[in-house]
């Protein structure tokens, strides 16, 4: 006991991880002041750098977490990246955030995004984009890149962000940290800014999986206000964790190696894969096949959903006129009306939809236990590539899409999937995706656990000497 007492102490504060925190103020170790403290300091050292944080709460008191700028926080001005609600300060909570003050986490900001979570690297966000940890000239992800950035620089024990195609784990990816995308209904929705109602999720990045599991349990859970949220909260079976995965079904899809998938990231994710094969894990090729028109359809989908979730911005509602919307919301609202209008729904809208119940269909055939292969996870990348120059792909918006090629079959289908630091391409992060079947958060953190203590990726971190 008192050896672990030492080791917490000598550590920096903000280096603990959330179990770390939590057991340091279980002791009195340190104190909650002491802890916000040193995350203050922290950030205000480093994020005239990286501008991870949009707003900064000085006066922040329990467990500091960085809270992505689309989640409303009653009193604490929300503008979802974007000019249109630069002075809306919300008159409620996200249920997100009532249930993590229950647990005396308390919001240290609000981090950067791309606007209203449209991108895939941070530069749409109308604040300036925020900044890669690990090389200042690179783009940390999107769009929860205030969030990846916040975690992997230690500004925060951890942070919350969103994923509707990708913007948990592969800002997560790029960023070197843990980002989980729980189920479709497994967090209740109310009170975050929407983009598309149908595929929106709120989920944790942390320092590791066990942190991310834990937040889960806090943030999962039935709610009134959201009737698509699963009443149950998740819970991780005593054990399970650490269980192991001898004997577990790991499916490999064909199709998440294709082309664009830089050499660098594909040779550390067989890596990876080989690694699970020697803890015991029995590797399976699987195919995904309709996963080829996955970027088509939710390029569709979503800016339908966008073009009528988007009507409330109306110059009444909000203060600000649709003339402080930026290029990329204009352009999906346009695309979203398009696809809906007569004439156009059928061969859009309607065809859209049918292909999402295609590759939906593709992953339980590859779950399934007796008609299908039985996988209990499926593995592949998180990002076809390492984090890019900021600026690279601003001016090409399809090559900005495909960014998210192997995060947006998951959304489509409903599935919960984790990113974990699985190397280093060219000194820049790489992250595993491990996805599992509807509600089965419980398998890929389980995997996710395993492979993290066999490797020490978890302890690597940027070098932040600027
Ligand atoms: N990059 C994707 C998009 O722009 C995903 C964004 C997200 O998950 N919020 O739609």
């Amino acid at each position: 006991m008192q050896n672990s007492k030492l080791q917490v102490k000598n550590q920096n504060l903000t280096g603990l991880t959330l179990i770390e925190t939590l057991r340091g103020l279980k002791e009195k170790i340190f104190s909650e002041e002491e802890l916000n403290k040193a995350y203050l300091n922290k950030i205000a050292k480093l994020n005239p750098k990286l501008n991870a944080f949009l707003k900064i709460e000085k006066n922040s008191r329990g467990i500091p977490a960085a809270i992505k700028d689309c989640i409303l926080t009653k009193g604490i001005k929300t503008t979802a990246g974007s000019k249109i609600l630069s002075n809306f300060v919300p008159p409620y909570n996200a249920t997100v955030i009532e249930k993590l003050l229950e647990q005396k986490v308390n919001v240290i900001g609000k981090t950067n995004c791309d606007e209203f979570t449209m991108g895939s690297s941070g530069e749409n966000s109308a604040y300036g984009p925020t900044k890669n940890p690990w090389d200042l000239n690179k783009v940390p992800g999107g769009s929860s890149s205030g969030s990846a950035a916040a975690v992997a620089a230690d500004l925060c024990t951890f942070a919350l962000g969103t994923d509707t195609g990708g913007s948990i784990r592969q800002p997560a990816s790029l960023c070197g940290v843990v980002g989980l995308r729980p189920s479709y209904g497994r967090v209740s929705r109310y009170g975050t800014i929407a983009m598309a109602s149908s595929f929106d999720q709120i989920g944790p990045l942390t320092k590791s999986v066990e942190d991310a599991a834990l937040v889960l349990e806090w943030i999962s859970g039935g709610d009134n206000y959201d009737s698509n949220c699963r009443k149950e909260k998740f819970t991780m079976q005593p054990g399970k964790l650490r269980g192991g995965i001898k004997g577990l079904k790991v499916g490999v899809p064909k199709e998440f190696f294709s082309q664009g998938l830089e050499g660098g990231v594909e040779k550390i994710i067989r890596d990876a894969i080989k690694k699970l094969e020697e803890m015991g894990a029995e590797i399976i090729e699987v195919s995904l096949p309709s996963c080829e028109y996955a970027m088509a359809a939710y390029y569709i989908l979503v800016p339908s959903e966008i073009s009528s979730n988007y009507a409330r911005y109306d110059g009444i509602r909000f203060g600000n006129t649709r003339e402080n919307f930026g290029d990329e919301v204009k352009r999906r609202i346009m695309l979203g009306t398009f696809a809906l209008s007569t004439g156009y729904y059928d061969d859009y809208f309607a065809k859209a939809a049918r292909v999402r119940t295609l590759i939906r269909q593709d992953f339980q055939k590859a779950f399934g236990p007796s008609t299908g292969s039985g996988c209990d996870v499926i593995v592949g990348p998180v990002s076809p590539t390492t984090a890019w120059n900021l600026g690279e792909k601003v001016i090409d918006p399809l090559a900005m899409y495909m960014a998210d090629i192997y995060t947006v079959p998951g959304n489509l289908a409903g599935i919960p999937g984790l990113s974990v630091p699985c190397g280093f391409s060219k000194g820049l992060p790489v992250g595993l995706q491990i996805l599992g079947k509807q509600w089965d958060e419980e398998t890929i953190l389980q995997v996710g656990y395993a492979y993290e203590q066999a490797t020490s990726r978890r302890k690597e971190k940027p070098k932040l000497s600027f």
